[in-house]
């Protein structure tokens, strides 16, 4: 006799508290079929809407996700450990991001195109069903980059959330039917990656991926992707520099930078975990930096005073751990933070000096509240040690030096770069990775057209004409 299926589910943990606070059944390979052939259904309603009206109900879409911000952020503090300003930082991005994407309905042109014998005209027509797959380190923003411009370009969207954060995903669907959209053109498959995941990249229904996480489980993504010739984005990890160079402001360069890479534990794709400082500046940087790490406020994630709450899962903890020694010195020196004890996946924020340049810690991403800091010569050096690395997501130059700025920023290798500030992501301007880190970009003008065929169609003026 065989023992009946025990259905699969995801037991979603509290990182600060390590208690359970919810049970979600896992979708299957068969839901994922179920939810494919409601989605197909959904999206030719969606997109035979006139496109005032998909634009007037994706702000209302907006409007509802405002009218829920608070309940939205309090469940990312409590599913993910967000610290409650950013948790009310990110349900507001998802707002921002449905009202710019909506703004677009009605903006998806094409082009005419002069040709000879006729005119020639461009349809930018959405893909059908899109698939995206998030992480758990921004559930809530992430969802939305993908669903967003998705949705405003008439597509409809299937979304698997990591099996850690499936809370706010979930309510986030539920806040689309509050809002008048179509049922099923927005659905939720909280389920494993290799099961939902990889049933979505494999679903012939399924014309586009977008997947946000590691760049190991992208590569796989994108070799599945490239058997069925599925439309692929990726959005993978990070090694970012934060150079300062000797003549920044070095007072505002050190204060900002803890929180550069400390902010969402380190877990951030954008973290700044390499800080390379010149040489003439090194010991200066060193004095300004450590006071200002130490300050850090860790601990309860709801406390709005909180600056940094607690890594995602015990897992993660022992990948930060292995990083670093238990004593704090992996290199000749390093500068700690503090953190709680008891419960919870705590780790305090660390600096770590002296290491080699090619060590793992400086060159693998960590994921943790964990950088550390190597010296430069001049600008060249600069330049050679911000790219010694496989990745090209983001990074930083402090300097006051105009044309230099201008020079390094066209040097990096990354997708996203700012000068005298850590600013990273933000819904107006593409984001995206090179080397490593990905593959196309999101958000910004063009974000909704990555979400469409363009179809080229030629009105002969001369009927019968082979001419041209
Ligand atoms: P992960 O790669 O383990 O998982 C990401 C998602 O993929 C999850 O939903 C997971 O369930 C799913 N998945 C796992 N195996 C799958 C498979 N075989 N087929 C389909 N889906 C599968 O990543 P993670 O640990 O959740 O996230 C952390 C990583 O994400 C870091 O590397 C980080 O840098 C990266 N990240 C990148 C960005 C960016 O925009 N570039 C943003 C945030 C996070």
């Amino acid at each position: 006799m065989t023992a009946p299926d025990v259905p699969d589910v995801l037991d979603v943990l509290n990182p600060a508290t390590e208690e359970v606070i919810a049970t979600v059944p896992a979708a299957t390979a068969a839901d994922v079929d179920t939810a494919v052939a409601r989605a197909a259904a959904a999206q030719r309603i969606w997109a035979a809407l006139a496109p005032a009206d998909r634009a007037r109900l994706l702000r209302r879409f907006a409007v509802t996700v405002d009218e829920h911000l608070e309940e939205l952020a309090l469940l990312e503090v409590r599913e993910a450990g967000h610290v409650l300003g950013n948790a009310r930082w990110e349900a507001g991005n998802v707002r921002d991001l449905l009202d710019y994407s909506a703004g677009g309905v009605e903006r998806l042109t094409g082009r005419q195109i002069p040709v000879p014998g006729g005119i020639d005209v461009t349809f930018l027509e959405p893909l059908g069903v899109v698939g995206v797959i998030a992480p758990w380190n921004f559930p809530l923003p992430i969802a939305a980059w993908g669903a967003a411009p998705a949705l405003a370009a008439g597509n409809a969207v299937l979304l698997k959330p990591a099996e850690t954060t499936p809370l706010t995903a979930l309510r986030l669907a539920g806040l689309a039917v509050e809002a008048g959209l179509p049922e099923h053109l927005f659905q939720v498959l909280p389920g494993r990656g290799p099961v939902a995941g990889a049933a979505l990249v494999d679903h012939p229904g399924v014309a586009k991926i977008v997947f946000t996480g590691s760049a190991g489980v992208g590569r796989a993504v994108m070799a599945r992707c490239a058997t069925h010739m599925k439309r692929v984005t990726l959005e993978l990890g990070g090694k970012s520099p934060n150079i300062v160079f000797a003549d920044a402001d070095l007072e505002a360069a050190a204060l900002a930078a803890p929180m550069s890479f400390l902010d969402n534990s380190g877990q951030d794709c954008c973290a700044r975990t390499r800080i390379l400082v010149q040489r003439g500046a090194y010991d200066r940087f060193l004095e300004l930096l450590a006071p200002a790490v130490e300050k850090v406020v860790v601990g309860d994630p709801g406390d709005e005073q909180t600056q940094m709450g607690p890594l995602i899962s015990r897992a993660q903890l022992d990948r930060v751990r292995s990083y670093v020694p238990e004593d704090g010195t992996a290199g000749a020196g390093a500068i700690r933070g503090s953190a709680p004890d008891g419960p919870g996946f705590w780790y305090p924020p660390t600096v770590l000096t002296g290491l080699a340049p090619d060590a793992p810690a400086a060159t693998e991403e960590i994921f943790g509240p964990v950088a550390v800091v190597l010296p430069f010569d001049d600008e060249a050096d600069a330049v050679r040690l911000a790219n010694a690395t496989d990745y090209g997501l983001s990074g930083s130059l402090w300097t006051r030096d105009v044309g230099r700025a201008l020079r390094v920023s066209q040097a990096v290798q990354a997708g996203n770069l700012s000068v005298n500030s850590h600013a990273s992501v933000r819904y107006w301007t593409p984001f995206g990775g090179y080397k490593h880190s990905g593959i196309g970009r999101e958000l910004g003008p063009d974000a909704l057209a990555a979400f469409t065929e363009t179809k080229n169609v030629f009105i002969s003026s001369v009927p019968g004409s082979t001419e041209g």
